[in-house]
């Protein structure tokens, strides 16, 4: 079948197929990515990333797993979308939250003195906790900032899209 023209797209979905979309929120369709977005991120602290996303070689390689963004102690961290909180507290050393969105991405936030509880529903730029503690290759106080689907991890950059500039900050000499 060739497609001639652009009508085809613009059809309305009155097929079955079209049953998915319920909450009308599919109008810029322009793109040519994989599926639609269900969740919108944003960026938990202001976006300043002091290291960024490192995929491991290999399953337990080393590696980054998530964005280090410049944060000082005390500062709010806000969730970056709308979810449910799993985890909020203590763990290995470390504290932190982590939120399940409803596309099944998980994003991790810290050193964090939680000001939520796991089971909690948040919303989007809701303050899940404040800064608190140190994070291994931070040598300024930093939110290291995860996401992961299933087992893997991702580059929580990749989840804000359209993406501006990313201001990459300098080590300390
Ligand atoms: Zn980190």
């Amino acid at each position: 079948m060739l497609v001639t023209g652009g009508s085809a797209a613009a059809t309305p979905g009155t097929g079955r197929d079209a049953a998915a979309d319920v909450s009308g929120g599919s109008a810029a369709s322009t793109g040519t990515g994989p599926a639609p977005r269900a969740v919108s991120y944003r960026p938990p602290v202001p976006l300043a990333v002091v290291r960024r996303f490192e995929p491991p070689t290999s399953p337990y390689g080393p590696g980054h797993l998530g964005v280090d963004l410049a944060a000082a102690q005390g500062a709010p961290v806000v969730a970056a979308a709308g979810g449910r909180v799993s985890f909020a507290g203590p763990v290995a050393g470390r504290s932190l939250v982590v939120v399940v969105h409803a596309d099944g991405i998980r994003t991790e936030y810290e050193p964090l003195r939680p000001t939520v509880r796991a089971g909690e529903e948040v919303r989007a730029g809701q303050v899940v906790g404040t800064v608190d503690g140190a994070h291994a290759g931070c040598r300024r106080s930093c939110l290291h900032w995860g996401a992961r689907r299933g087992a893997s991890y991702l580059d929580p950059l990749s989840l804000l899209v359209p993406l501006g500039p990313v201001r990459l900050l300098p080590w300390d000499p």
